[in-house]
């Protein structure tokens, strides 16, 4: 080896033990039973594993998958409940009082760490003035959980009147990135200290909307991170029947595009400085779960 190579390699080789050495908090996955036809419970705590995953939030649907990734993977594995309780649950939850009864028995016996995800799709029923989701706000702020919420609506005063109605809930705003552009979810983030907004699912292959080419955030969102370095988390979410490639009656294979996903995080990531990247990488979620 001549002497530029020599030292090109050994450069070249600590900085990728660094970055592969670092810990992650994939705080947004999902285990589905449309997952599980794919991919084990064992083989997806594997894969976390494989990628030096020390902490993932996972929603399940029906919500006790949740549990069964625990039971295989441990203590890092940390389960919300999901008012999804059976396989078509994200579309009655929001009628159904069992999906109360079954939450706070689960909070009660401490299985789940939160509640979430719960979705509130812009045009669709239910609103977030919802008698059930209320009661699951109550029951969250009664057991101290966070909860996560993904609210898709044109600007930010929705989330905005929930995060200031519930000062005290702690709160993760998912998939940034949508229809709010970073000047609205900075007002969330200005109102409310009890909000964490997670990137979750904005990859290219999916939603997209956060980051260039190069998968580096675009100036306007890296600015809004800087800002606020506190606030921001990041998962996975290796749900892939939202592709156009997928369609509703087959498995889901997303955990099979969990090395891609992981990659397209670690990129934008990357081009953080190091105390920022590793806020959001890790350390921001142990805050957010009080850990
Ligand atoms: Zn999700």
């Amino acid at each position: 080896m001549n002497k530029i190579f020599q030292s090109l390699f050994i450069l070249i080789i600590p900085l990728g033990n660094v970055f592969a050495a670092e810990k992650f908090a994939d705080s947004h996955i999902h285990y589905n039973w449309d997952h599980r036809k794919e991919t084990s419970s064992e083989e997806v705590v594997e894969i976390l594993k494989q990628h030096n995953v020390g902490l993932t939030i996972v929603a399940g649907t029906p919500s006790e998958l949740a549990l069964e990734l625990r039971e295989k993977g441990g203590d890092w594995i940390i389960p919300f409940f999901s008012p999804y309780i059976h396989e078509l649950g994200k579309r009655d939850w929001y009628l159904d009082e069992q999906v109360v009864k079954d939450a706070e028995q689960g909070l009660k016996d401490g299985l789940y760490y939160g509640i979430g995800e719960v979705h509130f799709m812009n045009g669709f029923k239910p609103k977030t003035d919802n008698r059930i989701f209320l009661q699951l706000i109550a029951l969250a702020e009664e057991y101290q959980v966070p909860m996560m919420i993904h609210i898709d609506s044109g600007n930010e005063i929705t989330f905005q009147k929930l995060c200031q109605a519930n000062p005290k809930l702690r709160m993760i705003f998912a998939h940034a990135g949508g229809n709010l552009r970073p000047d609205h979810i900075e007002k969330i983030l200005n109102s409310c200290d009890n909000v964490w907004v997670d990137f979750a699912a904005r990859d290219p292959w999916r939603y997209d909307g956060i980051s260039k080419p190069d998968h580096t955030l675009l100036p306007e969102w890296k600015k809004l991170v800087l800002k606020y370095p506190d606030r921001f988390i990041t998962g996975t979410d290796p749900v892939w029947k939202v592709t156009r490639w997928s369609t509703w009656d087959t498995d889901d294979e997303g955990w099979t595009h969990y090395q891609k996903l992981y990659d397209y995080h670690w990129a934008w990531l990357n081009d953080l400085p190091a105390d920022v990247r590793k806020k959001i990488a890790w350390q921001n979620t142990q805050i957010l779960l009080k850990r």
